[in-house]
C-alpha cells in the first residue's frame, strides 16, 4: 500500500495512473478506523475499484474544539488495517496540504435545506465543513466512485447534492451500517465511552427499531417519538433529536402513508460521547441512493 503526505503526490499518482483501466474508489475518513470502514474499502474492492483511503480530521466540520481535540488518532494501526483490507493507496495529509494557507476552499454554497436539519440544527456549519473536504479530496484523487456509509445518512444526502451541484461525474455509493453484536452502531468515537455508557449505548439502535415499527405499523410520528424519547432517556442516555425524514428531502414525514424513502434518525449523548445512528423505514425499488 502506498502511503502518501503530500497533495502534490496525489496528483503525481494520478497522472502517472492515466493510461490504466483500472477505477478508482475513495474512501474518505478521519481515522481510528474500524470494521465499518474497513466494509466500505471491501464494497470497492467488489465494485473492481482500486480503493483510495484518505485519513484527515477535518477542522473545519467540528463546531465543538474539545471533540476536535479529543478525536482518536491511531494512524499507524490504521495503516496496518487498510494493508489487512486490501487499500491500494493511503492519503495521510496534514492541515495545510488540505487548506492552503491564504487560500478560501470553501463551498461557495450551502445545501439548505438538507444542511439545516437534525446534525445541521445542532452542529452548525458542519456540513459547509464537510463538503469542502470531501470536494477537495475529490479534485486531489479523481475517482469513479466515492463511498459513504449510510451510519452517517444526512451526510450521504448533502453530498449526493454537492456532487449535482458542481455537475461531478462520481458515483455515490451508499453501504449499510456494521454494528456490534448487541446492535450499537460502529463509530471511532466509542473508544470513548465509559463501560456504563457502552452499555446503555445500544438502546439507541433498539428505539430506532421500534420507531420502525411503529411507524410501518401507521402510527402517527409525533406519539412514537415522545415515547422513544422517553425511553432513550430511561436508559440513560441525553437524546438530542429523533426525527423521522423523507429519505430524499430530509423533512419531517408525520405519517407514512405512501411514502416510498423514509428514515428515522437521531443523535444521543452517551456520558461525554455525542452518537447519532440511524434505520431506514422504507426505501422503495428505484428512489436513488443518496436521495
Ligand atoms: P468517519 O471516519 O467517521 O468520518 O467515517 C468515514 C466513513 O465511514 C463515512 O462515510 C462513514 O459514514 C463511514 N462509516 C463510519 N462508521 C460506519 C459504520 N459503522 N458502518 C458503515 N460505515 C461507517
Amino acid at each position: 500500500m502506498l502511503i502518501l503526505h503530500q497533495a502534490a503526490h496525489v496528483q503525481q499518482w494520478q497522472s502517472a495512473r492515466r493510461f490504466t483501466r483500472h477505477t478508482i474508489g475513495f474512501i474518505p475518513t478521519m481515522g481510528a478506523l474500524h470494521e465499518g470502514h474497513l466494509a466500505l474499502v471491501t464494497a470497492a474492492l467488489n465494485r473492481g475499484d482500486q480503493p483510495v483511503v484518505s485519513i484527515f480530521v477535518n477542522p473545519t466540520q467540528f463546531n465543538d474544539a474539545s471533540d476536535l481535540a479529543k478525536y482518536p488518532r491511531t494512524p499507524a494501526n490504521d495503516a496496518q488495517l487498510l494493508i489487512g483490507a486490501g487499500a491500494d493507496v493511503l492519503f495521510l495529509p496534514d492541515v495545510p496540504e488540505i487548506y492552503p494557507p491564504g487560500k478560501d476552499i470553501t463551498v461557495p454554497f450551502d445545501f439548505h435545506p438538507l444542511d439545516t436539519v437534525m446534525e445541521g440544527r445542532f452542529r452548525p456549519g458542519h456540513f459547509k465543513g464537510v463538503a469542502t473536504v470531501v470536494k477537495r479530496l475529490l479534485e486531489l484523487v479523481n475517482p469513479h466512485r466515492l463511498y459513504l456509509g449510510q451510519k452517517d445518512f444526512q451526510q450521504v444526502s448533502v453530498i449526493a447534492e454537492l456532487l449535482r451541484r458542481i455537475h461531478s461525474r462520481v458515483e455515490l455509493v451508499r453501504c449499510p451500517t456494521v454494528r456490534a453484536a448487541d446492535g450499537l452502531a460502529l463509530s471511532s468515537r466509542n473508544q470513548r465511552l465509559t463501560p456504563a455508557d457502552r452499555a446503555a449505548a445500544p438502546a439507541i439502535y433498539q428505539v430506532l427499531n421500534d420507531v420502525k415499527t411503529a411507524f410501518l405499523s401507521g402510527e402517527n410520528a409525533d406519539a412514537l417519538q415522545s415515547r422513544a424519547l422517553e425511553k432513550l432517556q430511561s436508559a440513560g442516555l441525553r437524546p438530542e433529536y429523533l426525527e423521522i425524514v423523507d429519505g430524499r428531502t430530509l423533512q419531517p414525514l408525520a405519517k407514512l402513508n405512501g411514502h416510498p424513502f423514509a428514515v428515522a434518525c437521531l443523535a444521543a449523548w452517551a456520558g461525554e460521547v455525542r452518537l447519532i445512528d440511524n434505520v431506514i423505514i422504507r426505501e422503495s425499488e428505484g428512489v436513488k441512493v443518496g436521495g
